[in-house]
């Protein structure tokens, strides 16, 4: 099928077209519920029901949505979001919504509805907990990162999953201009809450901050060890009080695998960071400090775990073969490369935390707060932690000491 945009009223009877979707949704097209909810920066999303079920339909637009037809985007990152879906799929069945229909040359992707889930940020927003999110995020990362990487799959059939996402460059284009480049400069769509003049001038003449910057940009771009998620900000996480569902892969490539984990985490600790703003005359909730230090701990116990169960005799990558047999040297080949994936997950995890302040794409956490003052002293306290987790790496052995710098902070508040 060629390229044509779908609206409210084209995409029932398009979808009819479709037996697996037709059968899934049941009854006939004209009685479906259709609702376009694409409140992303990118693509429309049509979310369908029919009387037997429900499917969200994904339709990449030829330019970024959020800004106009002034930015071209190509349609290709429909087809990477449904690759990943689908090998995201074979390794974390349960954290992502099953696939089931795609048509690359209408850049569209069905899949099944997730409902009553809702976004994790706009939950996060509101002061909502979820006690299963931070474990399912864990087994997300580690299921995904371990089972793409070297220790897992032959060096072969890691090379042609490398190529097979080497085409996704606009979308990577995009994490290397807008996380890792603009916002250290005095770029146009540059914006940033008023009070915060002085530290942002401070921080585009900072030479180890911008020095910093680039040094996690040349990791992001020359370090194929997993494939990654590449957008995994609670925005990608859908919740309910019992399931967690990972969406929105179109930004998939093969990078380093703090990338993702640091994304996460930089987006629960500036959740934790705005409640001052959000909710002034409350007292602070640890909650998500202590989610944090959940995900990266169930994180990293699970991408042992699966190290730890690699034979030999089975399946297994040609990284640290030797030491499959030599158990003392496993154990230390995965304490070193779980401290190397925490000193990346820092260092991105500052790229976004100053990125979402001071760059283009801003959060609701922050934006929701409509007091400017308020808005500019959590966001300030943000900007300083994130140019320590830059410029000071080695002051944060583990995730304790994210925490204890992140928790004086706001009890200065
Ligand atoms: P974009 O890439 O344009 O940011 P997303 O994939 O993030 O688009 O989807 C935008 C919104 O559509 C999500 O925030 C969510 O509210 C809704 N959505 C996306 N996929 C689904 C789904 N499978 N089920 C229900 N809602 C969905
Ligand atoms: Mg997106």
């Amino acid at each position: 099928m060629s390229y044509i945009p779908l609206d409210e009223r084209s995409v029932a009877p398009f979808l009819a077209t479709v037996p697996a979707v037709a059968l899934r949704l049941g009854g006939a097209p004209e009685g479906w519920q259709v609702r376009e909810v694409g409140d992303g920066n990118l693509n429309l999303v049509f979310l369908v029901s029919g009387p037997d079920g429900g499917v969200a339909a994904k339709q990449a637009l030829p330019y970024v949505r959020l800004v106009g037809e002034s930015w071209p985007l190509p349609l290709s990152r429909a087809y990477y979001e449904r690759l990943a879906l689908a090998d995201e799929a074979l390794h974390a069945p349960a954290r992502v919504p099953a696939l089931v229909h795609h048509d690359d040359g209408m850049a569209l992707t069905v899949m099944d509805l997730l409902a009553p889930h809702r976004t994790l940020r706009g939950a996060l927003v509101e002061g909502e907990r979820y006690p299963l999110m931070a474990g399912h995020l864990a087994e997300f990362l580690a299921d995904t990162l371990f089972f793409t990487s070297d220790m897992a799959v032959p060096v072969a059939e890691k090379k042609a999953r490398i190529a097979a996402y080497l085409g996704n460059t606009a979308m990577c284009r995009i994490t290397e201009d807008l996380i890792f480049d603009e916002p250290f400069f005095d770029a146009p769509m540059n914006h940033h809450t008023p009070g915060l003049a002085d530290i942002v001038a401070a921080f585009r003449a900072d030479v180890p901050l911008r020095l910093a910057a680039q040094g996690m940009k040349a990791r992001f771009l020359a370090a194929p060890e997993a494939l990654l998620h590449g957008d995994l900000h609670t925005g990608s996480v859908m919740v309910t009080a019992d399931d967690t569902k990972v969406i929105d892969a179109e930004f998939a490539f093969y990078g380093p695998i703090g990338f993702d984990v640091g994304m996460i985490l930089a987006n629960l600790w500036m959740g934790y960071l705005a409640q001052p703003g959000q909710r002034p005359h409350a007292a602070i909730d640890p909650w998500l400090l202590d989610q944090a230090e959940a995900l990266w701990e169930g994180f990293a116990e699970r991408f042992a775990g699966h190290w730890r169960a690699l034979s030999p005799e089975g399946d297994h990558g040609s990284l640290h073969a030797l030491a499959l047999t030599d158990a003392a040297l496993r154990e230390a080949a995965i304490e070193e490369r779980l401290a190397a994936i925490w000193q990346d997950a820092l260092g991105f995890a500052g790229c976004e935390m100053i990125r979402r302040i001071v760059g283009l794409a801003h959060i609701a956490d922050f934006e929701t707060i409509v007091d400017e003052g308020r808005r500019a002293d959590c966001e300030r306290r943000a900007l300083l932690i994130a140019r320590a987790l830059l410029v000071e790496r080695a002051a944060f052995p583990d995730v304790g000491a994210v925490t204890d710098a992140l928790r004086l902070e706001a009890v200065a508040a």
